[in-house]
């Protein structure tokens, strides 16, 4: 039909080859790194295309938009991740809808959303997003800040800890870039060292995904090197 959808297949296969090559510069296995598409902006036909060519964890920033696709392509068995920010009135929709939140940077919003996971759901799977370098976006903890954090939500019952996330400033050099994924990586290893079982250390994007695999990334969070590139956000969405 159109463009975006013919070449869906092709743009997903050069990704999963970039995180082929980047896992292998870095002497890891492909498997330990797992590609989540951020299918925000795109609607549930070229995410159905995307299921087609192989593609099941889809990653979502603005969550009226991602719930009513959730709900649209419930025939099919996909992974749901929110990578947005989530306001106290949007946790239920969240608990509700997602499998996980990569953006739990407040204690009071893990609360809630554990309290709000229904009954018969698997506990949401849940990230801590930690903020390395004071960027762009002010979400976040600091590092120095994380470990608390993460030891309670832990210890809530509907909630399982996965790992961190984080979304460094954008830097087009490759250097620049591993350092600060590196020191997301030492926050993840310091949790794990305090006994915290961690598997997941979701850093990277199209721009930034080799240095973000180099630097010990289990999973990169890719939009438009897989969709393409999407309209202007709206204003009054926060990115
Ligand atoms: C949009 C977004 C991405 C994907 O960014 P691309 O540069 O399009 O790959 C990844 N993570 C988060 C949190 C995002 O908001």
């Amino acid at each position: 039909m159109t463009t975006i959808q013919n070449q869906l297949p092709t743009q997903l296969q050069s990704v999963r080859a970039r995180v082929a090559a980047a896992c292998q510069a870095a002497g890891r296995a492909a498997s330990e790194v797992t590609l989540l598409a951020v299918s925000k902006t795109i609607g549930p036909e070229v995410v159905t295309q995307a299921y087609d060519a192989g593609q099941t964890a889809f990653g979502e920033n603005y969550i009226q938009e991602a719930v009513q696709k959730i709900i649209q392509l419930r025939h099919l068995p996909l992974e749901w991740h929110c990578i947005g920010p989530i306001q106290s009135n949007k946790t239920r929709l969240v608990a509700e809808h997602f499998d996980w939140v990569q953006t739990l940077d407040r204690l009071k919003i893990a609360q809630r959303l554990s309290e709000q996971r229904p009954a018969g759901r698997p506990p949401l799977q849940v990230c801590i997003q930690v903020n390395v370098d004071g960027g762009a976006s002010k979400s976040g903890v600091s590092p120095s800040e994380a470990l608390a954090l993460a030891q309670s939500v832990a210890a809530l019952p509907k909630l399982r800890l996965r790992g961190i996330m984080s979304i460094p400033e954008p830097t087009p050099d490759f250097v620049a870039a591993c350092a600060l994924f590196a020191r997301v990586k030492a926050v993840f290893d310091a949790l794990n060292a305090e006994g915290l079982a961690l598997d997941t250390l979701s850093m990277g994007m199209s721009a930034d995904m080799e240095a973000a695999i180099q630097s010990g990334s289990t999973m990169v969070r890719v939009g438009t090197a897989i969709f393409g590139g999407r309209p202007p956000i709206k204003s009054g969405i926060a990115h």
